[in-house]
């Protein structure tokens, strides 16, 4: 397993790349009405008429992935150097066979592998095909949170993670509800997880920024294991410019590059090898100095 390293690596031609993106499916057992996921439109919502709410389990899938074109992206990022892969969907664990594969052409090709899950399935199939994974990111949202069974049974899988010898991350979604409780949710948190990730919704529901920005501030004297996500970053003026066509770049299902998740595609890659050329005459774009999602009825928010 291979340390987190989140140097910024410079590549021939001055581009400079910490991380790839790589969402590789839209499908998910979960239905969050806040997922910023273009999910498929065969896809039958199951959350009107479900006891457990927004967070309940959805319908069955019907994109398969093409499992061999994503595959392929571990020897592609070390061939140019990048040297993180974190995993997204969708949902990812509903694929152990390919995590497994996955992770193994990580190690294989000394590329840092992470994936962020739901938590709500993570079986022996799934922590048998953890085991190359460095950094396993459970994602927390107001639902997760006010339902105390979701929110036990999360930090029951946690550690079930931790024990094969992943590194924990907990990312908290913030809207009104979750800042209104963040620092006992933290204080709960930091028992089982090695990182506090928090970041906003987009578009985003925050009011009080600057009570958050306190918050925020005695969860990081408190714990010290706090991090937040570029826009919050920007909305602190923490920062003069995001991550956005600079240090990642996102591919979606749909084989689309984009210069982050929430971003419309600019690229189509009929293989994976075409972010080589990609990344030569693409990259570097423009700096981002405000987040363009943040607003409500951004017109390209998918
Ligand atoms: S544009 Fe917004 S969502 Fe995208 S990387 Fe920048 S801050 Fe994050």
């Amino acid at each position: 397993m291979l340390k987190l390293n989140l140097k910024t690596v410079f590549i021939e031609g001055g581009i400079i790349l910490k991380l790839l993106s790589v969402h590789f499916t839209q499908n998910c057992n979960l239905n969050c009405p806040f997922c910023y996921v273009h999910k498929d439109p065969q896809r039958s919502p199951s959350i009107s008429n479900s006891p457990l709410g927004s967070n309940s389990p959805g319908s069955p899938f019907l994109r398969t992935p093409d499992f061999d074109f994503f595959l392929q992206f571990p020897q592609i990022a070390a061939s140019l150097q990048i040297p993180q892969i974190a995993l997204g969907g969708g949902e990812p664990t509903l694929y152990p066979e390919f995590l497994l594969k996955f992770g193994e052409l990580c190690h294989k090709h000394n590329v840092i592998v992470n994936l962020t899950t739901n938590g709500y399935d993570i079986s022996p199939p799934i922590l048998n095909a953890l085991r190359y994974f460095t950094l396993v990111s459970f994602s927390f949202d107001t639902f997760k949170v006010q339902n105390k069974v979701q929110f036990s049974d999360l930090l029951r899988k946690m550690v079930m993670v931790k024990d094969i010898g992943c590194k924990i991350g907990a990312n908290i979604l913030l809207d009104e509800s979750t800042t209104t409780n963040l620092i006992p949710i933290a204080l709960t948190l930091q028992h089982y997880a090695d990182f506090l990730y928090f970041l906003q919704m987009k578009p985003s529901t925050l009011i009080d920024y600057q009570k958050l920005k306190t918050d925020l501030l005695t969860l990081k004297t408190l714990i010290g294991r706090v991090w937040i996500d570029d826009s919050l970053k920007l909305s602190f003026h923490q920062t003069i410019h995001c991550g956005r066509g600079r240090d990642i770049l996102s591919i979606n299902p749909s084989k689309q590059a984009s210069y982050c998740s929430f971003d419309v595609p600019f690229a189509n890659l009929s293989h994976p090898s075409d972010l080589s050329s990609i990344l030569q005459n693409l990259y570097p774009q423009e700096p981002t100095f405000s987040c363009p999602f943040l607003a409500p009825k951004i017109p390209q928010l998918r």
